[in-house]
């Protein structure tokens, strides 16, 4: 039987030890943890996002900060509001929701979050860490991923994995944590110009699928008894209340048939990336106070 594997209610489980974690340092008589969030513009996805992560910190007993920005904030306003947080001690935990408008230099502003607090783990500093095993935040969908794996135990050590996409936020980070030593995978990165992606992931044991293309892995492109992590989210229109269907990059109703382990959307990656998130600001809090 097909294994779902069920990002919701771990989740939900692994947030609850974190709030009641939160509950016990309150209790020492320490001040919350503090999350801070920055949304530049009304992108819909991303006030989403943003609504759903402060709702997270509540949960949790975080105290967060949503800073809501004009979409025609300049990049010099944007810096500034970074470095004064920056230099907030009360704050543990900074993001700047992508993507910006176009006339700010996502990079810059990655960048000018001090990596301490870059609990997105963007920051060139901390994904270079990340490459040389050095402890980091890791980004929180590649993180969550991890967790997932290793929550549900799916054995990794000396399976070939298939990571398609190379993105900085998700394919690549998540092609070397699978390499890492303690998870010991052999891994096949594949992208827009790899020719017959089918080709690998026919011989993957485990499939991460990043690539933002609604039912993208075909039951013909798995191998039989192989565990498939879908991380794609796509909206896609609907006629519902909403006005829009979440899509994954994976048919999942026919590769589920051949698989022994599935991540179902929603419902699978995207609440473990919300707890991945969650879980890095506890890191940064504890790391300030050295508990
Ligand atoms: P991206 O657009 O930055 O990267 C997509 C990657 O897919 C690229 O590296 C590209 O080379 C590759 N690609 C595109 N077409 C391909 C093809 N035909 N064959 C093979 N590879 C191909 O996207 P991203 O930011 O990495 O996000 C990917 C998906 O994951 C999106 O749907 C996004 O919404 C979703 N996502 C979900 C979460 C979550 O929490 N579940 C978090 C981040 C991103």
């Amino acid at each position: 039987m097909t294994k779902i594997l069920d990002g919701k209610a771990l989740a939900l489980t692994l947030r609850s030890k974190v709030k009641e974690e939160v509950a016990t340092l309150r209790d020492a008589g320490h001040r919350a943890p503090h999350l801070a969030a920055i949304l530049v513009g009304e992108d819909g996805a991303s006030m989403t996002y943003v609504n759903s992560k402060e709702k997270d910190c509540e949960y949790v007993g975080f105290e967060s900060s949503v800073y809501r920005l004009g979409a025609d904030t300049t990049e010099e306003a944007l810096l500034s509001h970074i470095a004064s947080i920056n230099n907030n001690k009360n704050i543990d935990g900074l993001i700047v929701q992508l993507p910006v408008p176009k006339h700010i230099d996502a990079t810059k502003i990655t960048e000018s979050i001090h990596p301490d607090i870059d609990v997105d783990g963007f920051h060139t500093l901390n994904v270079g860490k990340l490459t040389i095993d050095e402890d980091t935040y890791i980004s929180a969908t590649p993180f969550g991923v991890i967790m997932m794996l290793e929550e549900y135990g799916i054995e990794t050590r000396g399976k070939h994995c298939v990571v398609i996409g190379r993105s900085n936020i998700v394919g690549r980070p998540m092609s070397i944590l699978m390499s890492q030593g303690g998870r010991d995978a052999t891994v096949t990165i594949c992208h827009r110009h790899t020719h017959d992606v089918g080709a690998f992931t026919r011989i993957a044991d485990i499939v991460i699928v990043a690539v933002g293309i609604p039912e993208f892995l075909k039951p013909d492109m798995v191998k039989e008894g192989a565990t498939v992590i879908d991380v794609g989210i796509t909206r896609v229109d609907a006629d519902n209340k909403r006005g829009y269907l979440l899509k994954g990059d994976v048919e999942y109703d026919t590769v589920k048939e051949k698989c022994s382990a599935i991540t179902p959307v929603p419902g699978g990656v995207g609440p473990m990336t919300r707890y991945g998130l969650l879980h890095n600001t506890l890191k940064s809090y504890k790391n300030k106070f050295n508990l």
